[in-house]
């Protein structure tokens, strides 16, 4: 079969690339990935000039499937021409992508600069691991401001690492920037892009040397696979990062979540546009309405970073968070009384979630860090899904009436 053009705009690497019919099989033409459950593959034979080092996954050599899997190399190529990287890792999670990205970055003794206001996953990994555990001395800063940042670098920084815009107050960073401030450091940059994922930003062209996904989120899109990735153009990143992927730690994603993946991400340009349109519609009527104190979503104008936010992003993502006028009761009524939107943690898939951060995915960080980072007690991050508006906004109607019901505020 004919190599296919090389394509180079989004949509068309969204739906081919690294699925080329058909590496490993040429009898089928297979037009998606077969998923290839083998967990090892005959070996042509003892004698031969190749070494087990000179087999390339690429051309569909393979020997075991913990080190190479076609089906995972499928999507790791196509993760990677997305992000305009040229090696990519795909993980059993978003976390262990982070993780071991970290780990090839840093060593007993080095210094991380994190943005404060992080995944808490993320957050408590860095805090619980690598600075309570192996010796790594961390600092959270606020990023929003680079000379945060900055301030905060010496000369034993061996990573900065960012999330752009943050879980949950979409707070951001200007990725230029702090770029530039950890490579002046020597230090790597590590960015975690599972907001706006690269469809909306890709942050090696911003100056990142490592991207990072939980694929659990957008890029799979259908809340029915967890998995991550890690993408960089860096060589000694990518030595790094195979090698402890396969060898030290040996997480891979499993065969089926790869075929899972390559698939979701086939309509990932056209559930981002539409995940935008009704963020913003959602936004907007948060906004004008008297039971909410403030929303955070970068595509209003009122947002503190609206600015950045055009020029670093080419759309505003899908999340969005809130806070409700009252108290963590009053939120609760809000949250319990939708039948539309699902009361759920995690976020990026086609259905539309709710979550209250201070009681769910931030409630382990303790009580004097939420209120630091502004996760106040009525705080809702939504992530908004590709349902009809209208019903969406009825439903949030329907929470604010319970609201009012059982309030015990002074309800308008
Ligand atoms: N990064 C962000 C921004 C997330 O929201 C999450 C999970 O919610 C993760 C990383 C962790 O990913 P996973 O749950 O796939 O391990």
């Amino acid at each position: 079969m004919e190599d296919r053009a090389d394509p180079t705009r989004f949509e068309t690497l969204a739906v081919t690339h690294g699925e080329e019919p058909t590496p490993g099989d040429p009898m089928t033409g297979d037009v998606v990935s077969p998923i290839h459950l083998a967990s090892t593959y005959a070996l042509p034979g003892l004698d031969t000039e190749m070494s087990l080092e000179d087999l390339d996954p690429s051309q569909g050599d393979f020997v075991y499937s913990r080190l190479s899997n076609p089906t995972r190399h499928a999507v790791e190529r196509r993760i990677g021409a997305l992000e305009g990287g040229e090696h990519a890792y795909a993980f059993s999670s978003g976390t262990a992508a982070i993780f071991t990205f970290v780990l090839s970055a840093v060593e007993p003794g080095d210094h991380v600069v994190a943005f404060d206001d992080l995944y808490a996953g993320t957050r408590r990994m860095l805090e619980d691991v690598f600075d309570a555990r192996l010796g790594v001395d961390v600092d959270f800063v606020d990023a929003t401001d680079v000379d945060n940042v900055a301030a905060a670098v010496t000369e034993d920084t061996a990573l900065v690492w960012m999330e752009t815009p943050t879980n949950p107050r979409m707070n951001m960073c200007d990725l230029q920037a702090v770029a530039a401030v950890a490579h002046d450091a020597d230090a790597l940059l590590g960015v975690d892009n599972t907001f706006m994922s690269p469809y909306f930003q890709t942050p090696l062209a911003l100056g990142a040397d490592a991207v990072a996904h939980s694929t659990t989120k957008y890029l799979n899109g259908h809340s029915d696979s967890v998995g991550g990735a890690l993408v960089t153009n860096d060589a000694t990143v990518a030595d790094e990062v195979e090698f402890l992927q396969t060898v030290g730690i040996g997480d891979v994603l499993a065969p089926f979540d790869s075929y899972l993946l390559l698939r979701g991400i086939k309509t990932l340009p056209m559930r981002m546009e539409r995940h935008q349109e009704n963020a913003m519609a959602v936004a907007e009527f948060l906004e004008g309405h008297e039971l909410v104190d403030a929303v955070h979503y970068p595509g209003l104008d009122s947002h503190p970073q609206h600015e950045l936010a055009a020029e670093q992003m080419s759309g505003y993502g899908g999340v969005l968070s809130f806070e409700l006028a009252g108290g963590i009761e009053d939120a609760k009524r809000f949250l319990e009384a939708l039948e539309e939107w699902t009361l759920a943690e995690s976020l990026g898939g086609v259905e539309s979630l709710v979550e209250l951060p201070a009681g769910m995915t931030h409630e382990p960080l303790p009580a004097e860090e939420r209120e630091a980072l502004g996760i106040t007690d009525t705080l809702v991050r939504a992530s908004v899904g590709v349902e009809h508006v209208d019903d969406l906004l009825a439903d949030l109607e329907r929470g604010f009436d319970a609201m009012i019901e059982g309030a015990e505020f002074d309800a308008p």
